[in-house]
């Protein structure tokens, strides 16, 4: 299949012929006609798979010419460099169309971008802050918008941009096609999808559940983290086996808590990454986790994703991820370049299920191992591993479906008022009729000094 097989225009090929691109790669194809259709969509889908222009194919294909100033299209970036990098793909399948592309970020001079806005525009790259204190300002007017794509979503979230992404929806058109892209599948997604999608199209290019063939799988039960921080300690003291050791967990409190335990016993041997820390820091661990002068790096999945490092000798999945398709992304990290590599799966009892569906999805069995006798079984817990209080206080019941329940009491009549606003805007409006604009406002006034 080339591009010529997809339902482009001239433009869109001579572009294309120009980046001397001629297949689409399988997410493109795929995310064409789903995009095309108008219709949501979630693409699960790692950079470097083409996924910027498997949205932006079909868009552009669609975008018609138009004079109007306000941006139609929305893109969502967590990342000033991503900005950066999607609009200037924008800007190359762009060639030969007439259309106005701009890129916004924080950190640099609002002003300057506020003119760049008032220009007019048809397309906008965006990070969630700065694209809502342009909105905010008015110079930015959102309500043409007719198609939002989030890309990387899984980092947004992960770096606390869910509440500037609900404030952004709140302004954004309520008749809208969204589509979306993430590398991995997380909770987090998961509920962001349930609650603004429309019945999406969920589009993945599989992940080969058949791991690289000269990865050695083993896997332990341990029944809670500080005994799994016993186990790991046992294992990581034979330095020569053990030489670059790349940690997986879960979430990124887990991740400092793991990272200060491992200190304590291999001083200086470790570093940690996950959103939390900045730029530089992760910068300066990976590269030290690189070149060896760190031998253990303990990351989360979503800031481990770009990692690519050579002669990993084992992959720690110190917690059994949710989703299976996160355990073949972390393993597959070792036993490249047809060097042996080993991957230990770490579970609790909590965590048999989702070791299960790993275990289905490559059709084969870890082989599990004994934790050694003389380990320490922990009696301590973490917070997540503790049971979780009852209220047994609450007045507000919950059903076994968290709807709340009846109450057994009839609410007294004070209680059943259902909650309008302040009552002097109201009675204003009644009054006076509700101004739908301003400019409402000003033919209200005038039919009253008419009256
Ligand atoms: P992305 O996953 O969007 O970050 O794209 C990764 C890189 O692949 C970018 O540099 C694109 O320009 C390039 N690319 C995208 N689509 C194709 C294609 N069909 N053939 C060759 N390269 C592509």
């Amino acid at each position: 299949m080339t591009f010529r097989d997809l339902n482009l225009n001239t433009p869109i090929y001579n572009a294309l012929d120009d980046l001397g691109f001629e297949t689409p790669t399988p997410i493109q194809k795929e995310a064409f006609n789903v995009v095309a259709s108008g219709r949501d969509m979630v693409g699960i889908a790692q950079t470097g798979t083409g996924k910027t222009f498997a949205y932006m194919l079909p868009i552009l294909r669609h975008l018609k010419y138009s004079r109007q100033d306000n941006p139609r299209v929305l893109v969502i970036v967590p990342t000033r460099e991503l900005v950066v990098q999607v609009a200037e793909e924008i800007e190359k399948l762009s060639r030969y169309i007439n259309n106005r592309v701009l890129g916004v970020y924080g950190g640099t001079n609002i002003n300057t971008q506020k003119q760049a806005v008032a220009q007019g525009l048809d397309i906008i790259v965006a990070t969630p802050g700065r694209l809502y204190d342009l909105a905010m300002s008015r110079v930015l007017q959102l309500k043409s918008i007719q198609k939002l794509v989030i890309d990387e979503v899984d980092v947004m979230l992960d770096l606390g941009f869910k509440h500037q992404l609900m404030n952004i929806f709140d302004i954004l058109p309520e008749r809208r096609q969204n589509i979306m892209f993430s590398a991995t599948m997380t909770k987090d997604v998961d509920s962001l999808i349930q609650g603004f999608f429309i019945t999406p199209q969920k589009i993945q290019i599989a992940v080969s559940g058949t791991p690289l063939e000269n990865i050695n799988q083993q896997r332990y039960n341990v029944p809670n983290f500080y005994t799994k921080v016993n186990l790991l300690q046992d294992l990581l003291k034979i330095r020569d086996l053990h030489s670059k050791v790349l940690i997986f967990v879960g979430y990124k409190s887990m991740a400092d808590l793991l990272y200060e335990k491992l200190e304590e016993f291999f001083p200086g041997e470790c570093c940690v990454i996950h959103s939390n820390k900045t730029q530089n820091y992760r910068l300066k661990s990976i590269e030290q986790f690189s070149v060896g002068a760190h031998r253990m790096l303990v990351a989360t999945d979503v800031m481990a994703r770009g990692l690519d490092i050579d002669d990993i000798s084992h992959v720690i999945n110190f917690d059994t991820p949710e989703y299976p398709e996160n355990y073949m992304h972390r393993i597959g990290r070792t036993g490249r370049a047809e060097k042996e590599g080993h991957a230990i799966l770490l579970s609790t009892e909590k965590e048999q299920e989702a070791r299960k569906r790993i275990e289905s999805l490559m059709q084969f069995k870890i082989p599990l191992a004994e934790i050694p006798e003389y380990i320490e079984i922990s009696t301590e817990l973490i917070d997540e591993e503790r049971p979780k209080q009852k209220e047994r206080h609450n007045p507000i019941k919950r059903t076994s479906n968290g709807k709340e329940g009846q109450s057994i009491h009839e609410k007294k009549a004070k209680n059943k008022k259902v909650n309008l606003g302040g009552s002097y805007k109201r009675e204003i409006a009644k009054k006076y009729k509700k101004p739908k604009t301003r400019g409402d406002k000003s033919s209200n006034k005038r039919k009253n000094r008419r009256k």
